[in-house]
């Protein structure tokens, strides 16, 4: 079985020491379902200082990541055929479920990590897309690859137990999924819905749709009408 690669190039490869601890991804890193290589940015730093960022041009706050220890550290990595490099910003696509499954066809995602004010702008030049986590701004790219890694290794054949627990998960189709109960039968005088106890396989398919439906409705209508625009 062939396993699928994730090189990232970051300024905290010990960051990534989450992925040891992460149940069903640890056991995919264990079983090499996937790789994971960390490319400490600050090896690749310029001078005997090893620097990797400065000052930004024509003034403002903060210090931006030099675009030279970056490509350097991009032309290191052994790059597979079918592969795309991932560049993390909040100014990029905001990451959805269809992007996971579309990369996980792939054998190797780059991932490259911003941090202090982002990167000079000629970086973006590596990037095949780029990527946000969404419309806030964190410190740096490390956990949105590793919501990337996290993500898309689930997906990957063999990690999960069941599959078929990807079938109706949330955001899989445009819909959410269904509420979910398991034993007690009453809990805290709250109960679990009867037609889950009849047996009744037809029933529960069509009142779990229904359900699917309603949740949507009620928090994401705009995946609804996502959907209807495409
Ligand atoms: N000044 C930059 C933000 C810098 S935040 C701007 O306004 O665009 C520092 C780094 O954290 C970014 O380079 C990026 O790699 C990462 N980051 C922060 N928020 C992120 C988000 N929502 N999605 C993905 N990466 C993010």
């Amino acid at each position: 079985m062939s396993s699928f690669n994730f090189d990232v190039i970051t300024l905290i490869p010990r960051a990534f020491e989450l992925i040891n601890n992460l149940g069903v991804i640890t056991r995919a890193l264990e079983n090499k379902q996937i790789n994971l290589n960390l490319y400490d940015l600050r090896e690749y730093g310029e001078g005997s200082y090893k620097q990797v960022d400065d000052k930004p041009y024509g003034g403002g706050s903060g210090m931006v990541l030099k675009p030279g220890p970056i490509y350097k550290a991009h032309d290191s990595i052994n790059k597979l055929p079918k592969r795309k490099t991932l560049l993390m910003t909040p100014q990029g696509k905001v990451l959805r479920q269809g992007d996971l499954l579309k990369w996980s066809e792939l054998e190797q995602l780059i991932i490259i990590c911003g941090q202090y004010e982002g990167f000079d702008e000629r970086v973006r030049k590596l990037a095949d897309e780029e990527i946000s986590l969404g419309d806030y701004v964190l410190s740096g790219g490390e956990i949105p690859a590793i919501t990337i890694i996290n993500g898309l290794t689930r997906l990957l054949p063999g990690t999960l137990g069941d599959p078929k627990s990807l079938d109706y998960e949330s955001h899989n189709s445009n819909l959410l999924e269904y509420p979910q109960y398991t034993r007690p039968k009453i809990f805290r005088n709250m109960e679990v819905p009867d037609i889950l106890l009849s047996g009744n396989h037809e029933k529960i398919r069509l009142w779990r749709e229904e359900k699917m439906l309603e949740r949507t409705k009620n928090r994401r209508i705009d995946l609804i009408l996502d959907d209807e625009l495409k």
